[in-house]
């Protein structure tokens, strides 16, 4: 006899038929903790999904966006509209970003400015006299979202599965192989390509490094070929690689950075398209009559995001909390390496920026597909929320995390290992 859940609530990514006995209620956060319904309390070491980098409950973010909703509650940006901490944000993401001059472009999330960075690489190809340039390069194993656009770029096949076939301007090249990228342009022609999108290190799909000298590499390949080079640092940026932006760990100056996430720490959603001046200046003439870009969402902008943005900036810049990232990333390698002999892992992945993930072996995986899920239950029960990823589990805890927690990771994760067998 089938039973239908208690509640209404569709999770995004999970077996409907599954959640009820398995839905994690959580109630209460504060620093690297949170709590569930039940009271019981554990280290959120997937920084939630990546963005609690400053953890949980900072009052910081109360005080400034309760004044911002007394002060403007809502108003959006279309048109000639503004707000003042939309202004101020952008101002402040600009002057952060790696190519000086760089304009800022906001959206819901990051979904919403992967989309947004598709149309405008096309819409700046058709600014400049170049309309056939609309094809787009993206990564196995590449996320970039579930929109319509990061469907398409992202190279996860599952996410692009049963949902119609995707359009056939986009290709997919193997995530280590800087050549193939070369060889992809020339097999589409360079006439015909507009972008290639780069995560620095992939996230959702498993934690993947990127091999030494090929985010240079790929920057400097895109640049002979007039492809734009966009790098997605919705995970990467504020202070997850231990720089502002991610990418600006290597000496590379992307067209366009995505973001969002880390932005404001995750507590209101917000999207920010970073875009270098050579990008925007079709539309930035300097005079009235420049061609508008036709695109824009209703939260874009929206004034109490972007007053936790600005409240976000200053926790990163007043706890010195950026360069953790990088501080942070051999004492995580350690902590997670404890499991590299476990008789079921594969492999661990980790020692840039402050996530990681452990991969369990093909035996594992064959013998129960459900494995990586069964890991993140029992790290739970531990009290360690761990996140279930494709063949393993990844983390990616709060910058303001410590030994101590990382104590608990490297504890958890062999008993919860050990409890799979
Ligand atoms: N790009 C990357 C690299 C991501 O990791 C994500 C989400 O995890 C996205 C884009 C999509 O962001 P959002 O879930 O806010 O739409």
């Amino acid at each position: 006899m089938s039973a239908q859940p208690k509640h209404a609530l569709w999770h995004p990514f999970a077996d409907m038929g599954a959640v009820d006995g398995d839905r994690m209620v959580i109630t209460r956060g504060a620093g690297s903790y949170v709590w569930d319904d039940g009271g019981r309390r554990y280290f959120d070491a997937t920084a939630s999904l990546w963005y609690a980098n400053f953890g949980h409950g900072r009052p910081e973010i109360t005080e400034a966006v309760t004044k911002q909703l007394q002060a403007l509650d809502s108003y959006n940006l279309f048109g000639y509209n503004a707000n003042e901490p939309a202004i101020e944000l952008a101002d402040r993401v600009a002057e952060l970003a790696p190519t000086p001059g760089s304009k800022v472009f906001f959206g819901s999330g990051g979904g919403d400015v992967i989309d947004t960075a598709v149309k405008l690489a096309r819409a700046y190809f058709a600014q400049t006299g170049r309309p056939e340039k609309v094809h787009v390069i993206g990564r196995t194993q590449g996320y970039h979202g579930t929109h319509g656009f990061g469907t398409a770029v992202g190279g996860i096949p599952a996410n692009a599965a049963g949902v119609g076939p995707q359009p056939p301007e986009f290709s997919h090249v193997p995530f280590d192989d800087a050549g193939a990228l070369e060889a992809e342009i020339q097999r589409v022609g360079a006439d015909q390509v507009a972008a290639f999108f780069c995560e620095p290190v992939i996230g959702a799909g498993g934690v993947l490094l990127p091999p030494d000298g090929y985010i240079e590499a790929v920057a400097e390949i895109c640049r002979r070929h007039d492809v734009l080079f966009v790098a997605d640092c919705v995970i990467a940026a504020w202070g997850r690689l231990g720089t502002w932006f991610g990418i600006d760990r290597w000496p590379v100056q992307p067209d366009m950075i995505t973001t969002a996430k880390g932005i404001t720490g995750g507590t209101i959603p917000l999207g920010a398209l970073v875009v270098a001046p050579r990008v925007a200046e079709p539309f930035f003439t300097g005079t009235p009559g420049a061609p508008i870009f036709r695109h824009g969402a209703t939260y874009a902008g929206h004034p109490v995001a972007c007053a936790a943005g600005l409240a976000t900036l200053d926790i990163y810049e007043r706890d010195g909390l950026i360069p953790r990232g990088r501080e942070l990333e051999k004492p995580l390698a350690d902590a997670v390496s404890g499991v590299n002999d476990h008789p079921l892992v594969k492999e661990v992945r980790a020692g840039l920026g402050f996530l990681a993930a452990v991969e369990l072996t093909a035996e594992v995986m064959d013998a129960d597909p459900g494995a990586p899920v069964k890991l993140q239950r029992a790290c739970r029960d531990e009290g360690v929320i761990v996140r279930n990823l494709g063949r393993g589990i990844a983390v990616s805890p709060p910058l303001v995390a410590a030994e101590p927690e990382l104590d608990l990771l490297a504890t958890a994760l062999p008993k919860a290992l050990d409890r799979l067998r």
